[in-house]
């Protein structure tokens, strides 16, 4: 069954913006007979219990979900996997840079500031013994393209630079633009609905589905939300998530549904109303909520 998905990170408690992009990928998935995979991309920034409660808080907002809850960090060998049969087929490479080292380096001509630039893509032997003396190798991909297009549900075609990226960082945690790609086939995901600030890794991830011979999911990236001065909005700006709202009797659910135009009262009503098309495409600025 083609599913949808919803895949937080579990560095705290979801604010609202997070929730909504839930309701959405969920709003998406269920109104094409989709079914919905939550998974927990925990192979960083885990504070603990936060998974526990993001899984608590899309439950409690009516959201519901097939199979369990996939945590990322249950899934070490497939990752590998994926990485050796890439450096099989002659598309890795060792790198050593440091952060500070790429930043400094002169970017290449025609690439975008913060892409790789190609430092130890062609490393003899005697420099690659000798770089890994001083600190371990992060994995590259030996991309062989510059750029690679994808189509957005929301904004139609989309094209950004595919650089090396990295598919193994130092410290042997597997990169985020791979687990991701790993995941989402193996969970049967088709539709990708998340934040626009991942819109820009789409191109460089279904580059990577297609070298891993896996399909690449259809796109739908949601507006983010952002704060009254227009950054984006977190967990400084107050009371910004399901429990700190509710504890002060605010309606997380109508927050939600009066910013998506919905009249009904939570996602099993909305699902009737729910029109892509009608979607708000702006950010959806949060301000903070008179206490009823
Ligand atoms: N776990 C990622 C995040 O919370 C999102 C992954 C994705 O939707 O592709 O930023």
């Amino acid at each position: 069954m083609p599913a949808g998905r919803y895949a937080p990170s579990p560095s705290g408690d979801l604010h609202v913006g997070n929730l909504r992009t839930a309701v959405l990928a969920w709003l998406f998935a269920r109104s094409t007979s989709r079914d919905f995979a939550v998974r927990i991309d925990d192979l960083d920034r885990v504070r603990p219990g936060a998974a526990e409660r993001q899984v608590e808080d899309l439950a409690a907002l009516g959201l519901d979900w097939d199979g369990s809850v996939l945590y990322q960090s249950t899934r070490r060998e497939t990752y590998a996997t994926a990485i050796d049969r890439l450096t099989s087929l002659g598309l890795t490479y060792e790198c050593f840079c440091t952060r500070r080292e790429i930043l400094e380096a002169p970017s290449a001509p025609h690439r975008a500031p913060g892409a790789y630039p190609g430092t130890c893509r062609n490393l003899s032997r005697t420099e690659r013994d000798l770089r890994r003396t001083e600190r371990p190798a992060a994995i590259r991909l030996r991309a062989e393209v510059a750029s690679w297009t994808v189509n957005d549900l929301l904004h139609g075609e989309v094209e950004a630079d595919v650089d090396d990226l990295v598919l193994r960082r130092g410290d042997g945690t597997p990169a985020y633009n791979l687990t991701v790609v790993l995941d989402d086939a193996h969970q049967g995901v088709d539709q990708v609905v998340r934040g626009e600030d991942l819109l820009s890794s789409a191109p460089r991830q279904a580059y990577l589905a297609q070298l891993l011979g896996l399909p690449v999911p259809a796109y739908a990236h949601v507006p983010l939300a952002l704060n009254a001065g227009g950054q984006r909005l977190a967990k400084r700006d107050g009371a910004v998530t399901l429990r700190a709202l509710s504890e002060r009797g605010i309606d997380v659910l109508r927050m939600i549904g009066d910013s998506l135009g919905f009249a009904g009262a939570a996602p099993a009503d909305w699902l009737a109303e729910f029109d892509p098309a009608r979607l708000p495409r702006g950010p959806w600025v949060v301000t903070p909520p008179a206490t009823p």
